[in-house]
This record gives structure tokens, sequence and C-alpha cells, in this order.
């Protein structure tokens, strides 16, 4: 079956593999990992994460190298911010190796459906954490169920590595000041959806999303993290209302590596006109870029791309970062685990 699959066509969607892992948190601990077969799970219907939001969710990619060998990128980093997500959630953490030893463990099971080199696929990795007590009044769950599923994804750009534009609005926040912009949690996407269909269907990838208390900085897009090329340097949005990216952690550290200054600070709407390059980052895509960004409330056109080409350094982050994860470039940062 899983050798049947169109590796190239395959759509971001979710296709059935064979297994998942889980583990329940209960009475006070962590109790073993078990192996599931079923895609379903029982949830009372009073629980917590179906009334009061208790769920953050984790997105990572493990690749077929060009070795053949299975490699994981960053996925301490990722245990790390789950575990950031979970207490500002007020949510049992789960811990680091734990959540390691279940990606692993769901990747090894699921091997056959690991898309081969040279196809631009790969395998999504996505583990979530749920609260299941039932509660009515407002409280966090006393039980907590982690769960690591993992599909087959395709290549982000289908039809080749292009820009898309994205627009500026200010009728709507994806979170709040000191709200929970910060963590990985289906809440922050709840709240970005209706935005998200607006910008689909004026034709724009996604909406970049300005600061929720000024209305004055750039913030980051909907499920992605967003920067600029400006005087030669790299500048990506300081604040504490956006998701910090493991995919634009990645790039200041590439950028450093070439030889381009960070500047991680807050960035005006009007610096927009100064930009040579700008896109949004994150796993799915590493690095999508952008040709122009609307603000559909001033009618102002920001012009990024002049040719209608992705610009020199996002093609050459795209380039590197994609090498490392299939293991045709060095790994120098230790930024992969090798899955054997
Ligand atoms: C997941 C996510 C990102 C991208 O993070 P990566 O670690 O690079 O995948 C950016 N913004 C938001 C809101 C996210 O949920």
């Amino acid at each position: 079956m899983a050798n049947e699959i169109d590796w190239s066509n395959l759509p971001f969607g979710y296709v059935k593999t064979d297994y998942n892992v889980r583990c329940l948190y209960r009475d006070g601990k962590w109790g073993e990992i078990e192996v599931s077969d079923s895609e379903n799970i029982n949830i009372h219907m009073a629980a917590t994460a179906l009334h009061y939001g208790q769920e953050i969710f984790e997105g990572l990619k493990a690749f077929r190298g060009v070795d053949g060998k299975i490699r994981i990128f960053r996925m301490e980093e990722n245990a790390r911010r789950f575990r950031s997500s979970a207490e500002g959630l007020l949510m049992e953490p789960v811990p680091e190796d734990l959540f390691c030893r279940m990606c692993i463990q769901a990747v090894k099971l699921n091997e056959r459906f690991i898309p081969p080199y040279g196809t631009g696929a790969s395998l999504y990795i996505r583990p979530l954490e749920i609260g299941m007590t039932p509660r009515v009044g407002v409280k966090e769950a006393d039980e907590y169920l982690f769960i690591v599923l993992v599909t087959p994804v395709g290549p982000y750009f289908k039809g080749g590595f292009r820009n898309t534009n994205l627009c500026i609005t200010r009728e709507y926040d994806r979170a709040a000041p000191r709200g929970t912009g910060r963590f990985k949690c289906g809440g922050n996407y709840a709240a970005s959806l209706t935005a998200g269909k607006m910008a689909h269907d004026k034709g724009y990838s996604a909406v970049l999303y300005l600061d929720p208390k000024e209305k004055k900085y750039l913030d980051e897009c909907g499920p992605a993290n967003f920067y600029a090329i400006k005087d030669g340097k790299y500048i990506t949005p300081a604040s504490d209302s956006i998701l910090p990216s493991i995919t634009n952690m990645s790039l200041m550290t590439l950028a450093e590596d070439m030889g381009i200054p960070v500047e991680r600070r807050h960035i005006t709407i009007d610096e927009l006109r100064d930009v040579s390059e700008a896109a949004a980052c994150g796993t799915a895509a590493v690095c999508s870029p952008v040709g122009e960004i609307d603000d559909l409330d001033t009618g102002e056109k920001y012009i990024i791309s002049r040719d209608g080409k992705p610009g020199p350094v996002t093609t050459e982050f795209y380039n590197r970062l994609s090498a490392i994860r299939s293991g045709e470039m060095e790994d120098t940062h230790g930024w992969i685990t090798i899955v054997e």
C-alpha cells in the first residue's frame, strides 16, 4: 500500500499510517507508552480540551537522507517549546526525553511511510497534548493525554519555489498582548481562521499580523514567522505575541554562517519600503518568499520583489536548510537526530 503512494504529488494533508503512540498522565505521573493502531481517541465529553481549550501541539519532520538514513530536524527544540506551551496553558509538561522517545518510536513504527529521498516529501510528526479531565467549572485538568501521530506530506512548493503575496489588516489579531501568542496551541489557530480565509479569498497566501497592542510593528503570519532582508541584514520581529519559530532560529544561525548580520527587533510597516527580500518561515515550507505585501486598510502596496523571483538570500536559506535536513550538507550545529 505504502509503495503505491505517489510521493511527489502528496498533498499537505492527513494520510493514515500504521501506528500512533500515546502516553497518559494520571495520578500525578506519566504512564507507560502505548502503541495504538486506532485513529480514534476516547475522550469524556466534558474534557477541558473540548471546553476550555487545553490543547497544544508541535510540528516537526523526518526525512530520508541521501545516504538512506532517517533524520529528524531539531527535535529537542520542539520538546522544549512543547514544555513551554504546556506551562503557558497550565497543562502537565511532557518530559523532554519522553517527547523525543515517542517521536522516534512513532517514526520507526511507520518507517514505510517515510518518503524516499529526492521526492521533496517528508514524514510530518505531530505531537499533541490534551486535557482529559471532565470539568464544568473553569479549572485545569489533572489528567492529560499525549499523542504522537505521523503522516507523510508532499513537497510544499508544488509549482516550484516561488513568491506569494501577504496582506496586512487591522481588523483581526491572532493573539493578545501577553496572551497565548507565544505558545503553540490550537486556540491561536481558531482565532486566525476567519482572517486567514479572508486573505485566501482575496488571493493572498496569509495575513501578516501586526503587533496586537500598538498595531505599528510587524508580528508574524498565521502559521509562520516573518523575516526580511534590509541593507544586507536579516531582520525579524522581536515580539512576545509570536511563536518562537525553530526555523527562524535556524535561519538566524545560517545567516550568521553566511556573514549576514541578524537583528531581532521591532519592525515598522514603513520599513517594508526598503527591504530587498521578505519571507514567511516555518517547518512546512522552510521559507516561503514574498513578492508583495498589501495593506488592505490604507491601500498601500509594498513591492518586495521587483523581478517576481525569490531573492538570493531566501533561495540560499532554502537550499542550505533542505540540504542539512537531507544529509547533503554537513550538520555543523548539531541539529539532526539520526534514527537508527
Ligand atoms: C508552528 C508555528 C510557526 C513555525 O514554527 P517552526 O518551529 O519554524 O515550525 C510559526 N508561527 C506559528 C504561529 C506557529 O504555530
